[in-house]
């Protein structure tokens, strides 16, 4: 979790305090307010024309080496959609087009405190996959041949995908 010890605009020690209902830390002398939000990232949902998911095999921390869902950080002028069509295209090659929003998840992390999980449907037109960045490979896997996936939002998303889509 990450706790500022000194405010970043005045350099004075921050002090514990309460602000919009909740313990924070705030500056005694500017009044900043360290406010800790959950970080947003996405997972993209791809499917093929037989309805295997795409998959990613991480070739970066954290679980390298395992299979997950493509995906990211949003950066700060991006929306999910913006987001997740440049990591799909960085990761696999694909270009996506945002679909429905498939589920949303949170997840505590060492560095970030919470990042928040937005699984998105991305449809894609092309599927001649050419593996990129933060990634070693990228495959399509039928719903009952599925690699473990190590993160639990990601696991969760899946399932979640596979019961709606499923469904009549
Ligand atoms: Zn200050």
């Amino acid at each position: 979790m990450i706790n500022y010890k000194y405010c970043p605009m005045c350099r004075s020690a921050l002090v514990q305090g309460h602000s919009d209902g909740r313990d924070r830390f705030l500056c005694s002398s500017c009044g900043w307010i360290n406010y800790l939000n959950p970080v947003p990232v996405v997972a993209c949902i791809v499917k093929d024309e037989k309805g295997s998911l795409l998959l990613i095999e991480r070739a970066v921390e954290p679980c390298k080496g395992h299979w997950a869902l493509p995906g990211g950080f949003v950066e700060l002028d991006e929306t999910i959609e913006i987001a997740g069509a440049r990591e799909l295209e960085e990761e696999t090659g694909l270009k996506g087009k945002a679909g429905t929003l498939v589920g949303v998840h949170l997840q505590e992390s060492e560095t970030y405190g919470y990042v928040m999980i937005v699984g998105m449907e991305f449809q894609v037109k092309d599927l001649k996959l050419s593996v990129g960045d933060d990634a070693s490979d990228a495959r399509f896997f039928p719903a009952e041949d599925m690699p473990e996936v190590p993160f639990k939002s990601h696991k969760k998303l899946i399932q979640d995908y596979l019961r709606t889509s499923s469904s009549p």
